[in-house]
């Protein structure tokens, strides 16, 4: 049987509006070629991220009923945390609103000027939160990860020759810490396998150089470990996961990825060392530690959610899907990057649109030109999202361009999927049509929410 069924029934559902290419192109001028600034209901397919996004399931909104308001104290407090310690074998256990709040406390902490962080790929919003402590961030994805349309197992694996070079040219005791992101979102939803965190793991060690887990997508990243690598074939998820967090200090999570919940995140230590400083901001930015950013009703749904996520029916689903829209974008000439991440599928603006340079942002166009023939709304990163300017004021571009086109997690069916590959492959075949654009206002930090762009003639 080869049909991918999707393990849940429909019991709510939600409407999506219809609108005209016309409307649309009008649209996409208004929020000024930035699909961040359109209203969502403008959107027929958003594939704009998987944060937040997911459809709950009927025991997640059980638990929400049962959600204790209590200030101090809540039990849904104690299952969350019971939850998570039961995963990353953490003991302290630190709720926050999402995970950028958990990496805001976290850097304040660890970070300053003079501090390094390392990472296979820094998140745009761990990125930020690094750089606005007044640290640097330096991203060392392996050799494979760099080259889009070659397939390779674990494409989002650190390069540990280049981690122990860092190490070396900035001095140990600048390092604030090594940071994994699992799966590499940013790297393209890519895996890190079990052999690279232990390997990471042990140059850490020797170093006496913290580790941590950005935990976004760690049952994703299990699973892959589970298909790829030999070793674990025939462990439970829980099982691998709880391997992966057994090599960290600590780890930071959103709870909006794989803890299918609306809002939420935590930040999870292995020892007491950090804890008390962490509680203290935690209580001046988020709230008293038991409740930190969340209600006790998110409490529970993300406790329940974090064991849903592990299932492997779910997991074969969601890791099938997504090779799924793949096989049909490469079957029809599109260029993506290969293999598959674990929640989104990566266009590869650069091939895609080679009439437009980067300094003219041709993900941003096509993430436009998307959203103009079929109402898709996916999200560029690529120079938009992070390329900086050099002295001179000129543009130093991002080593990809990337469209990424992220699937919310149990929120839709296979003939939505169907369309969207529809959408790409007609605007790949009518391609030369699209503009390039260029960036008529931003801010200084993560410009690409809110910049406003305007199309090149
Ligand atoms: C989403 C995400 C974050 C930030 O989490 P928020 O809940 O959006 O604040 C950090 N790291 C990675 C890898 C992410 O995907």
């Amino acid at each position: 049987m080869n049909t991918i069924i999707e393990p849940f029934k429909i019991k709510v559902v939600e409407p999506i509006y219809f609108n005209t290419k016309e409307q649309r192109l009008q649209r996409i001028k208004e929020a000024h070629y930035n699909a961040f600034l359109l209203k969502s209901k403008d959107v027929l397919i958003d594939l704009l991220t998987d944060s937040g996004t997911s459809a709950m399931s009927s025991n997640q909104w059980a638990g929400i009923m049962q959600g204790d308001e209590s200030y101090a104290g809540s039990p849904s407090f104690f299952r969350f945390e019971s939850a998570v310690q039961d995963i990353t074998g953490m003991s302290v256990v630190i709720p926050t609103h999402q995970g950028r709040a958990a990496e805001k406390i976290l850097f304040s902490i660890t970070g300053g000027p003079g501090k390094v962080f390392i990472s296979n790929t820094l998140f745009d919003t761990t990125r930020a939160n690094i750089e606005y402590s007044g640290a640097i961030g330096i991203d060392l994805v392996c050799e494979e990860g760099k080259y889009p349309h070659i397939p390779a197992p674990f494409k989002g694996n650190m390069d540990v020759v280049a981690l122990r070079k860092i190490i070396a040219e900035h001095g140990a005791k600048n390092l604030a810490m090594v940071i994994m992101t699992v799966t590499n979102n940013s790297g393209g939803g890519q895996p890190v396998s079990m052999q690279n965190i232990r390997e990471v793991k042990q140059v850490c060690v020797e170093h006496n150089i913290l580790f941590f887990i950005d935990a976004c997508r760690f049952a994703e990243n299990a699973y892959f470990i589970k298909i790829r690598e030999e070793e674990f074939k025939d462990k439970s998820i829980q099982e691998i996961a709880n391997e992966m967090f057994s090599y960290a200090d600590g780890c930071t999570m959103s709870a909006k990825k794989d803890a299918f919940a609306n809002i939420g995140g935590f930040l999870a230590l292995r020892t007491n060392d950090l804890a008390q400083a962490c509680r203290n901001l935690l209580v001046i930015t988020e709230g008293f530690p038991t409740y930190g950013g969340l209600a006790g009703r998110d409490l529970e749904a993300i406790a329940i959610g974090l064991y849903e996520v592990m299932e492997e029916s779910y997991l074969y689903y969601r890791i099938t899907s997504m090779e799924y829209l793949t096989k049909k974008l490469v079957e029809a000439g599109v260029p993506v990057m290969l293999p598959a991440g674990g929640h989104a599928v990566y266009l590869d603006a650069k091939e895609f649109l080679l009439h437009i340079p980067s300094h003219e942002y041709p993900g941003q166009a096509l993430v436009c030109a998307l959203y103009a023939e079929g109402g898709v709304r996916g999200v560029e990163i690529g120079s938009f999202m992070f390329g900086k300017y050099d002295d001179h004021g000129k543009l130093i571009p991002a080593p990809l361009e990337l469209v990424r086109l992220a699937i919310p997690r149990r929120v839709y069916t296979q003939s939505h999927i169907d369309y969207v590959a529809e959408v790409v492959i007609h605007v790949f075949k009518n391609r030369q049509s699209i503009k390039g654009l260029q960036i008529i206002e931003e801010e200084l930090l993560l410009r690409h929410f809110t910049a406003k762009l305007d199309l090149i003639d």
